[in-house]
């Protein structure tokens, strides 16, 4: 994930340690209990017991019971059962331990750090840290080098082939990314071990890398390699693509990679893609897994003002600072509304956490379950929302005022000031309304300050009266706009892949954990995962590969833990590590994911 987008493996919600808060601010609402009081009279349970028209939610009554968070069922091999218990049994060992931990540990001792801006491959040297830790995957994974073809894309892309029997069956495709965020020299000291150590604890291995990535893009090839080694041969063909500036918005990995694979393969070719993204750990009580089927959209605006300069002792009332000063501050009073609808991601991962978080909060179990059917409960749910960050950013269009540049000389008045306004838009908006919300929350200060206003190519002041000087908004750094990405299908018939994922996720959860995998196992829930549609705020490189299939889930098994007992940490700053069991049960998910998607006729 891209360095300025959040912590990944930082669960998405707030877990049982925010609680307390979650109490404390609820209490504090007590205008919204009473709102939620009356809509308790209002709404008795026979009316949210009706049917809401949510047209993706069609198995929302099961038996004739409300089922807000349809669960699938989970799903083991079938025809490659011998294979999966003879995997199942390998990785249950001390030896397969240790080669798990010694293959990750080995790759996080490559530096490959990626920065913003660099040059090209061949041009930049900051990118020779990749051809080692290339030679180091052929020497790590030899039947993955030797039975699967390779192509290098842009030098260090990797795209791997695993071809299967029947190439009538759409091919899968398994993504990560060979770089890591860099370690700033300063914070050396912070870490625990040394940042490219791999060491290992007896429980954890640590480095930058650890987790995000290096579990992932490791993660996949001990799979494949493990397969191979008992002689699995795949019915569908399984394509791996491993990109190397993920963390540096992609455009020399992931860009490339989606270009080759659109020749080799062509448009929509993919069953599925599935790359990072959610994992799963606890969130209010209960263990749930959220696999992204979005992504957010993204714009950075440029906001520049342009007026004369001269010398700073006759000066005018405004300089061009203060104008941008003004500009800037009109945009961060007029934020985007949070307003969630049943059509946003959130509100279907909420109706699952009240179905299934044991620990959720009373009325906020309540105002979901009953926002179905009653819009003052809508509302209530809005509040509650609109309190907490990190559901408002999931929901609404964000922006946050980010680099700004204007001045060189005390002595002299600016002639140009600049701003750049990072915004992650809303899945149910687009870019032009960010562009559409801007311009028309400060084309006033463009008249006040007599200024040409031109937004976005459009001078939208009368050219021909002279003015003191320019205001313009422009997307910065040439395109750095990306609409939200399309939404994976979770219901109906073009749900195969989501709906594979789902019943590979709880049996690999249930397998690891000794639970029975059977559908009929007697798991129970307090024991069991819970699957539930999720959605990221940032990007990953799967945003070059939309046209490669419409079923990308970001996804790859990783275990948060809960908050008192994390498993994985540090990613994005210091101390980066992941617990070996962590690992070990991603390897597991993988495995049987492929072996899942080789028998599926439903994707
Ligand atoms: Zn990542």
């Amino acid at each position: 994930m891209p360095i300025l987008e959040g912590k990944k493996n930082e669960p998405l919600f707030p877990t049982r340690s925010s609680k307390t808060s979650w109490f404390r601010k609820l209490a504090a609402l007590v205008g919204l209990t009473i709102v939620l009081c009356l809509v308790g009279k209002q709404a008795p349970g026979a009316t949210i017991l009706q049917q809401p028209t949510l047209e993706y939610l069609p198995n929302i009554f099961q038996n004739g019971q409300l089922d807000l968070c349809h669960q699938e069922k989970p799903l083991v091999p079938q025809r490659n059962s011998e294979l999966w218990s003879n995997l199942s049994k390998t990785f249950g060992t001390e030896d397969f331990k240790d080669r798990a931990i010694g293959w990750l540990a080995g790759a996080v001792k490559y530096p490959t750090e990626s920065y913003d801006n660099m040059d090209p491959v061949g041009v930049d040297p900051r990118w020779d840290t990749f051809g080692p830790l290339q030679e180091y995957l052929i020497s790590a994974f030899p039947l993955v080098n030797t039975k699967l073809s390779l192509a290098k894309i842009n030098t260090y892309g990797l795209l791997y082939e695993w071809t299967g029997s029947d190439t009538s069956l759409k091919p899968i495709v398994l993504a990560a990314h060979q770089d890591v965020v860099p370690v700033l020299p300063e914070t050396v000291k912070e870490w625990t071990h040394p940042p490219y150590s791999g060491y290992f604890d007896g429980t954890r291995i640590w480095g930058r890398g650890a987790s995000d990535d290096k579990s992932g893009l490791i993660g996949i090839l001990s799979a494949v390699e493990s397969m191979l080694e008992k002689g699995f041969e795949p019915t569908r063909t399984v394509v791996l693509a491993f990109g190397f500036d993920e963390e540096a918005h992609g455009h020399y990995g992931a860009a490339e990679l989606a270009k080759a694979m659109l020749d080799v393969y062509g448009g929509n070719a993919f069953a599925f893609i599935i790359d990072e993204g959610g994992g799963f750990g606890e969130v209010y009580g209960s263990t749930i897994a959220t696999p992204s089927i979005a992504e957010k959209g993204y714009m950075d605006l440029l906001v520049e003002v342009a007026s004369p300069g001269g010398h700073s002792s006759v000066p005018p009332k405004h300089t061009s600072i203060g104008m941008l000063a003004r500009v800037l501050v009109e945009l961060e009073d007029h934020p985007y509304p949070v307003q969630i609808t049943k059509d946003h991601i959130l509100y279907r991962t909420l109706q699952c956490f009240a179905a299934h978080s044991k620990d959720l909060p009373k009325d906020f179990r309540k105002a979901i379950k009953r926002s179905a059917s009653s819009k003052k409960a809508m509302k209530a749910l809005n509040d509650i929302i609109s309190q907490e960050p990190r559901f408002a950013a999931s929901v609404g269009t964000t922006q946050a005022l980010d680099l700004i540049n204007g001045g060189v000389k005390t002595n002299a008045l600016p002639e140009r000031a600049s701003a750049v306004i990072n915004h992650r838009i809303s899945t149910l908006e687009h870019v032009s309304n960010v562009k559409e919300h801007s311009t028309k929350t400060v084309k006033h200060l463009a008249d006040k300050f007599n200024l040409t206003f031109n937004a976005f190519g459009i001078t939208l002041t009368d050219p021909s009266v002279p003015k003191y000087g320019d205001l313009s908004l422009s997307v910065a750094f040439g395109k750095s706009d990306l609409e939200p990405a399309p939404i994976t299908p979770t219901e109906g018939s073009n749900a195969g892949p989501y709906k594979l994922l789902s019943s590979t996720i709880r049996a690999a959860y249930r397998e690891h954990r000794g639970l029975g995998t059977e559908v009929e196992a007697g798991v129970e829930e307090d024991d069991d995962i819970v699957v539930a549609p999720g959605m990221s705020t940032g990007n990953t490189d799967t945003k070059y590969y939309w046209d490669l299939t419409e079923h990308i889930l970001r996804y790859n098994h990783r275990n948060a833990g809960t908050p008192e007992a994390p498993s994985t940490g540090g990613v994005h700053t210091v101390n980066e590590y992941i617990e070996v069991d962590s690992f070990l049960e991603m390897i597991k998910f993988f495995s049987m994911l492929i072996l899942n998607a080789d028998e599926s006729t439903t994707i």
